[in-house]
């Protein structure tokens, strides 16, 4: 079975299905002169559930962190909320029925309001008002709506867990979590990840034809996999792997804390890349030194309308503040190849990927562009947030993209804006013709970063979705290995530094290649982070630009990986 990958990990177990008992809700007249002890009865609820809340929330934050308290300190919120319990209050009265009814019933108001807003966060809101809805009614009802909990280590299962459900569940029973509904940023998904329990979400509703009580599992949460009673041969393949993550999760738990060095001491900056804002509790988690790429089009996807300068400006501002004073580079939309936008009607193409994409698409859109640039430039007044522009091919790019980062610049100033006027430019390097022209390209900008999912794509020629080819799809290519060397060197020659954020940079077979060639940063999925500061404390500079000058004399690819991996420590 096959579901959402919603926080990885591999457990081996048996299947619980939990079930929930919910008190039923009778609607009641209340006298007139009863109303008052009714009234009385709802404030005490929800002063109970308010004293609950701030008992789980602080709970939660001493044993799962601040990401998942936040969940219950947004249910403290809904109690607080100067619309919510004074409707509450206005049914009993008008209506003259029992604070349950009242309650129930102003709760499944607003929560249909919330789950057809656009928003995706808002969405997330039903839930969370539905769980404030049951704690009340359980408090008023003077019964409980516990999820049955296992007694011996499990995998749960269920159609949907609430983060009160989730609090209640002991960790130490849970072996991973299904659920049938359910997205990588629904809250289970939150709560799996800061647990770090693997979880598999959005199965379907009819889970429970397949997966009965008590069968043996094995949940991959890697890849969103599911087996259900599998073979022993594959129990075994399970085993082995997780074996090796036990051992390997200890060993780089240390480096997690450890700023990255190389064996002879120099720091070197290791970063995390984001995809969404809500990625970067697990760069923070990882030990990462800052955002070395937050990739921006998730803001313009699933939805019908393009985002407006005030919706970026908060996500960039949220996400910058939960950085500190760490570096947070924002690259600006880079859409078009694999990634459209349905509302955006461009006829279709032949090569998309060689197309209207990325810096292309964007500096046609001046309004697009525009829009994103004084959201970034507005939050980079409180932050240390710089911008990486993609896809450049040619100088006079990087000078438009210069004149509307000017003009937004004179908006804000004119409407009273503040914005930091420092706020440093780069670009990414992915297509040889801007490593070809990047000593000229560096007198224009204060960085690079190299993007080698798409260098490799344009220079092997090798579509990087086609999976017939993926094989040709490889960093270790001689080509793709002079191009990033001629880039660092261009950089160094102008002055400036030079990062990587393609997946390249968390591959710990290549690293010392990349350290030797004098990459200034290193940039990758949170989860690569602990392991490449392993490798790099295992080499000095001076080893690793050796390596290096020996891999750049190699004739292609297995030559390449042989050199690589009789060196690896
Ligand atoms: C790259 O091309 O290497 C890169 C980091 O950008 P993306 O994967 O988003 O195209
Ligand atoms: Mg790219």
């Amino acid at each position: 079975m096959k579901g959402i990958a919603a926080s990885p990990g591999i457990a081996i177990g048996r299947a619980f299905i939990s079930k929930k008992t919910e008190p039923e809700i009778a609607k009641r007249a209340i006298a007139e002169s009863e109303l008052k002890y009714e009234l009385a009865r709802f404030y005490t609820a929800v002063q109970k559930a308010e004293e609950e809340l701030q008992v789980i929330r602080d709970n939660t934050r001493e044993k799962m962190g601040e990401k998942a308290a936040e969940i219950f300190q947004a249910h403290l919120m809904f109690l607080k909320d100067p619309e919510l319990i004074p409707a509450i209050e206005n049914k009993i009265k008008e209506e003259q029925i029992n604070a349950e009814f009242a309650t129930q019933s102003v709760v499944e108001e607003y929560a249909k309001l919330f789950a057809v807003m656009e928003d995706e966060y808002l969405q997330t809101r039903e839930a969370d008002i539905r769980d404030v809805g049951k704690r009340l009614i359980s408090i008023l009802a003077g019964k409980t709506d516990e999820v049955n909990r296992p007694e011996k280590k499990a995998i749960i299962l269920a159609p949907d867990l609430s983060p009160s459900d989730t609090a209640q569940l002991d960790r130490a029973k849970v072996l991973a979590f299904i659920t049938a509904k359910g997205s990588t940023t629904s809250h289970t998904a939150i709560m799996a990840r800061s647990l770090a329990i693997p979880a598999v979400v959005g199965v379907g509703l009819d889970f429970g034809k397949k997966i009965k009580n008590n069968d043996l599992l094995i949940v991959d949460g890697n890849n969103g996999m599911i087996f259900i009673n599998p073979e022993d041969e594959l129990i075994c393949e399970y085993k082995q792997k997780l074996a090796e993550l036990a051992v390997e999760r200890k060993r780089l738990a240390t480096y997690r804390k450890k700023k990255a060095r190389t064996g002879d001491g120099i720091p070197v900056k290791v970063l995390g890349n984001i995809g969404n804002h809500q990625e970067v509790e697990a760069v923070i988690n990882h030990g990462a030194e800052g955002i070395g790429l937050f990739r921006t089009e998730f803001l313009y996807m699933n939805r019908d309308t393009l985002p407006d300068e005030e919706e970026q400006y908060q996500v960039y501002k949220e996400v910058s503040s939960k950085m500190k004073d760490k570096p947070v580079m924002i690259r600006t939309l880079d859409i078009g190849g694999d990634k459209e936008l349905p509302y955006l009607k461009f006829p279709p193409e032949m090569n998309p990927f060689l197309g209207y994409r990325g810096i292309r698409l964007w500096l046609d859109h001046k309004e697009i562009a525009k829009s994103q640039l004084r959201a970034i430039l507005r939050a980079s007044y409180d932050g240390n947030i710089k911008i990486i522009y993609p896809m450049i091919t040619a100088l006079n790019e990087v000078k438009r993209a210069h004149s509307l980062l000017k003009e937004c610049k004179e908006e804000l100033t004119k409407s009273g804006r503040k914005y930091k006027e420092e706020t440093e430019i780069g670009i990414m390097i992915e297509t040889p013709a801007a490593v070809m022209i990047s000593a000229i390209l560096a007198r224009e900008l204060d960085f690079f970063s190299i993007g080698t999912n798409d260098l490799i794509q344009y220079t092997v020629a090798v579509d990087r979705t086609n999976e017939k080819v993926a094989g040709l799809h490889t960093p270790y290519h001689p080509a793709v290995l002079k191009l990033i060397k001629k880039t660092v060197e261009s950089a160094h020659q102008a002055g400036i530094w030079v990062g990587i954020c393609g997946e390249a940079a968390g591959d710990k077979l290549l690293l010392p290649f990349l350290l030797g060639a004098g990459l200034d940063e290193f940039s990758m999925g949170a989860a690569a982070i602990p392991g490449i500061k392993e490798v790099l404390s295992q080499w000095t500079r001076a080893e690793a630009s050796e390596l290096t000058m020996q891999v750049l004399n190699a004739a292609g690819v297995t030559a390449v990986k042989e050199i690589l991996k009789k060196r690896m420590k």
